[in-house]
């Protein structure tokens, strides 16, 4: 059994009282919650004080971008230790908003999603076709390549500990959601590529999330797929109400 994780990504939004106001409103609501996992990915200036404020709760931290090296001369970046250091367990990595904005490769992404593993974070790893990718019919091409470069090298006991998100970049912050059938469809293909990759046994462990402008109207039918086995959601997550009502699918 697969234990779903619900992600927020609060992108590059809330300033430090509404962050913690916010996560004051979700410890309250839902930080006893045991048989799923939540995950907040505030942004880096607010880590540290969302961190205090979910402190003795189930609620688990995570961040939105990292770079690979452990330090060094990376004027503006920061390490995964850092991360590690504030108390986060999750990072996202390869968003397609950091692909598109800041060229980020898969190359990049392999190289994080190593170094994440080797200090103890676990990687939300995003891949997804752009809209004309899709119209093409390219989708599997495209998802193929995005995970067998993003995520080659990786030992299978690693591989374990994964997490995917598959996210169309043509459903991100538009409101379009992917239909349960279009999402089942891509999460399936990607568990059959990990199993290639790192044997059926331990794909089946990983946990692939779908992101995509869910919402509370939209997220059951998403969660009764086999394969979905959670959210990474962005505009539904910076509201204590759509949120929880997320959480509780
Ligand atoms: C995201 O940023 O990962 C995302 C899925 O955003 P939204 O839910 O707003 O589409």
């Amino acid at each position: 059994m697969r234990k779903p994780i619900i992600a927020g990504n609060w992108k590059m939004n809330k300033l430090s009282p509404e962050a913690v106001e916010l996560a004051g409103e979700l410890k309250n609501k839902a930080g006893g919650i045991a048989d799923r996992e939540i995950v907040l990915c505030p942004p880096f200036t607010v880590l540290s004080s969302v961190k205090e404020v979910i402190a003795g709760s189930s609620i688990r931290l995570g961040a939105q971008n990292m770079h690979w090296e452990i330090s060094g001369a990376y004027t503006g970046e920061v390490s995964p230790t850092m991360l590690k250091d504030i108390g986060c367990d999750y990072v996202i990595l390869g968003h397609s908003e950091r692909r598109q904005y800041f060229g980020e490769t898969d190359e990049m992404v392999n190289k994080k999603t190593k170094i994440a593993f080797s200090i103890g974070l676990i990687p939300i790893v995003c891949v997804g076709e752009t809209l004309p990718q899709r119209e093409t019919g390219e989708t599997l091409a495209v998802i193929e390549e995005q995970i067998k470069a993003g995520l080659s090298g990786l030992t299978e006991e690693e591989s374990k500990g994964l997490v995917v998100a598959y996210e169309p970049v043509w459903a991100i912050g538009t409101g379009k959601t992917a239909t349960p059938d279009q999402a089942e469809e891509v999460q399936r293909f990607i568990r059959k590529l990990l199993g290639q990759m790192f044997g059926k046994e331990n794909a089946q462990a990983i946990r692939i999330l779908y992101g995509g402008s869910i919402n509370p109207d939209n997220i059951s039918a998403l969660m009764s797929c086999e394969n979905v086995d959670g959210g990474l959601v962005g505009g539904a997550s910076l509201k204590a109400e759509s949120f929880l009502k997320v959480i509780g699918y």
